[in-house]
């Protein structure tokens, strides 16, 4: 599941970074997660409660914030939101993103990935 490897691999960076820093426990992990990104906040939770049991995340908080796509088209210089269906087919294939205003391919800027925003530690 797209989930539990994007979790797994965010469970890893806390647990390291606390490390380094000599943290008793993991407060609270917020995550910023990118519209594009096709991530479900629910299956993510999910899979957090049961990918910190018995870590230093244990029983700690998990907050994700959506970020709201930005493209850019290289044709015509659109600078915003894509269009695009938000089909159930998107989550298998890749989507495609076309610039409103000229139908021509984008680039994403902003949207795609998960990021650590900020972690609470206790010292
Ligand atoms: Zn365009």
């Amino acid at each position: 599941m797209h989930e539990f490897s994007m979790v797994s691999q965010l469970v890893e960076k806390v647990v390291e970074e606390a490390r380094k820093r000599g943290a008793k426990r993991v407060v609270e992990v917020e995550l910023e997660v990118g519209q594009l990104s096709f991530l479900n906040p629910e299956q993510m939770l999910f899979a957090y409660r049961i990918l910190t049991k018995g870590t230093i995340l244990e029983k700690s908080r998990l907050t994700i914030r959506t970020v709201e796509a930005h493209v850019r088209c290289r044709l015509c210089g659109f600078d915003g939101k894509p269009e695009y269906a938000d089909d159930a087919s998107y989550h298998v294939s890749a989507p495609l993103f076309l610039c409103p205003n000229c139908g021509g391919p984008v680039e994403v800027l902003v949207g795609t990935g998960c990021i650590i925003k900020r972690v609470r530690l206790e010292v």
